[in-house]
């Protein structure tokens, strides 16, 4: 399956298909890999993601460096939630917390900590689902099949 995301309480807007622009206030945690993405983490051999604390822009020179099965492969992205323009969207809100249930529980509590990402106060699906949404996170593999709209991941 496939994602989104915030940046700190600040509004951003993005240019949508057809010259709309929509204000954001939350990032996708699972968009597509293109410049001006924040790399959120990496994929280690395990599958599982390592979120990565800093927030490091995704540019032309990255990109052009790895291949784009690899980009799709073995990271994860994060950028301004586009709301209803994406796909996942449904009843007012990011659809894919809601799917991550009925694959792997979304616990509210657990001993381990939290992962240490970089967009966790603005991120989507925290603001929906909280911690849980933190604890099947890293799990999540962004495959991207279609332009940015129609999002799509994988676990
Ligand atoms: S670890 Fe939590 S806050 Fe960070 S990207 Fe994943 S769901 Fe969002």
């Amino acid at each position: 399956m496939r994602s989104w995301g915030v940046r700190s309480g600040a509004t951003r807007s993005c240019l949508l298909p057809g010259g709309r622009i929509l204000s954001k206030k939350f990032f996708c945690p699972s968009a597509p890999g293109e410049v001006g993405a924040i790399l959120l983490g990496v994929v280690q051999r395990d599958s599982l993601v390592a979120f990565i604390k800093d927030r490091i822009p995704v540019t032309r020179q990255f990109l052009d460096s790895v291949s784009d099965s690899v980009v799709s492969s073995r990271f994860r992205f994060s950028s301004p939630c586009i709301g209803s323009a994406c796909r996942q969207w449904s009843r007012a809100q990011c659809g894919l917390p809601e799917a991550l249930k009925e694959v792997a529980p979304l616990a509210s509590s657990f001993d381990t900590p939290l992962p240490r990402c970089s967009i966790r106060a603005e991120c989507r699906w925290f603001q929906q689902e909280g911690t849980g949404a933190c604890r099947v996170c890293p799990i999540v593999i962004t495959r991207e099949r279609a332009p940015r709209e129609s999002f799509q991941e994988d676990l």
